[in-house]
């Protein structure tokens, strides 16, 4: 590709001449399976068959003994957290920078999130930074595996063991990615899923939960956690809770959508960790920029793609790169979240409910700028660019060219 060096934003040659690459996710296959579970007359997943095909084939998948569905990724988090014990006044420690799904169920059950610092290039959970935040009041760690990157959980299931806390592994947007040859979502006991429209799959809203002690009782917990802690499964049922639980039930509609679109799921991350690496190789030696880091052991799935910008190299600012970038036609943004989770005013006046300081007046956590230096310099310094199976290789080679591009324009000399 022959490249003119003036920027496109200074009225040189645009990179990307071309629009990106797009596609169907949705077709006969799903209509098909929509048109049999309302054939079904009834729409319940507990008298249907498609809720249960689906997670039949997802377990089939990951080699998982069980797993429970649910409303959303959300969902499957907060169901994790009961299933795992947490309850008024535990601590649940988790990452600065995530989707708000992570921490709505840890509040939801009046426990208190505790945030560890993260890697500066792999952007996920730092074991160190986890071991220095335990306390006598953890209860769980819930690691998310960021933009599909696996978080290093050998250290960290170590760490869970030896704190005897459980470990939660939040893979909304990790499908099918793999530490050391392993399905994340199978290491940790407990694996959250969500299809919600901006995942890799998607069944409008909706989760899933791996069961991975693969002990029934522990499955039964689970899927009555989603479901008002009814009893359905088993040889105890009954519907007088003894606990309180949401209900957080998937439909049979959500259930037909997900089997069509479990089948198209290898393709898509088989993609996506293509377009993903070949971005991260023509990134590697930027001088004003430091690629992501992927463990040569490890599979990304990359749900986006980031890169954390090194502005003393850089005659620009994060903006002024990322405007110049936009003009050679490739969509990107600044960061991920616009702050670190503990900047949200909830955190900052600890108060997640109306007129209350509860759960957060049950311990001494805090919450301040500063608490997870390297997360807060992640946001100050990233550029995210999306990545979409349907990309072209073409549409890749432009990526890189543009990136390199306006990196090599601005570098300092
Ligand atoms: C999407 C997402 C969630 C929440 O999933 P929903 O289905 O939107 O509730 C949780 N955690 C992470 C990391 C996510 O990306």
């Amino acid at each position: 590709m022959k490249l003119s060096h003036k920027l496109a934003i200074h009225g040189g040659e645009k990179t990307k001449k071309n629009p990106f690459g797009t596609g169907k996710r949705f077709g006969a296959e799903e209509a098909q399976q929509l048109l049999e579970a309302l054939e079904q007359n009834t729409l319940f997943y507990h008298f249907g068959s498609k809720v249960k095909q689906f997670l039949s084939d997802f377990n089939t998948m990951y080699s998982v003994p069980y797993s429970v569905a649910t409303s959303s990724g959300t969902a499957a988090l907060h169901v994790a957290l009961g299933a795992a014990g947490v309850s008024v006044g535990d601590e649940v420690i988790t990452s600065p920078i995530t989707d708000q799904g992570t921490v709505i169920g840890i509040l939801y059950q009046n426990a208190v999130p505790v945030f560890a610092d993260l890697e500066p290039y792999s952007f996920n959970l730092d074991p160190k930074s986890i071991e220095a935040c335990i306390t006598p009041r953890t209860k769980a760690i819930v690691v998310v595996h960021l933009a599909g990157n696996p978080c290093d959980m050998d250290p960290i299931m170590e760490i869970a063991r030896k704190y005897n806390v459980k470990v939660i592994e939040d893979c909304a947007q990790a499908y099918l990615t793999k530490y050391k040859g392993r399905l994340v979502g199978t290491i940790g006991d407990y694996g959250c899923f969500s299809t919600n429209d901006f995942k890799h799959i998607s069944t409008g809203d909706g989760g899933i939960v791996t069961v991975n002690s693969g002990d029934e009782a522990d499955y039964h917990l689970t899927h009555a956690f989603a479901d008002k802690n009814y009893k359905r499964l088993g040889n105890d049922l009954n519907r007088m809770p003894e606990s309180l639980a949401p209900n957080y039930r998937m439909t049979e509609l959500q259930g037909a959508v997900g089997i069509a679109q479990l089948t198209k799921m290898e393709w898509i991350c088989e993609q996506r960790t293509r377009f993903g690496n070949a971005i991260n190789e023509g990134l590697q030696g930027l001088k004003g920029l430091t690629p992501m880091q992927v463990a040569a052991d490890n599979t990304c799935t990359y749900w986006f793609y980031m890169f954390r910008l090194n502005e003393e190299n850089l005659n620009c600012t994060r903006e002024q790169f990322c405007d110049a970038l936009h003009a050679e036609g490739i969509t990107n943004r600044m960061g991920y979240i616009p702050d670190v989770v503990y900047m949200q005013p909830m955190f900052q006046n600890k108060q997640a409910y109306l007129n209350s300081q509860f759960p957060f007046d049950l311990t001494d956590t805090t919450y301040k700028r500063g608490d997870c230096p390297v997360a807060e310099a992640i946001l100050q310094t990233a550029v995210q660019v999306p990545i979409s199976e349907f990309y072209t290789k073409e549409d890749i080679a432009e990526v890189i060219a543009a990136i390199r591009k306006v990196t090599l324009y601005f570098q300092k000399l």
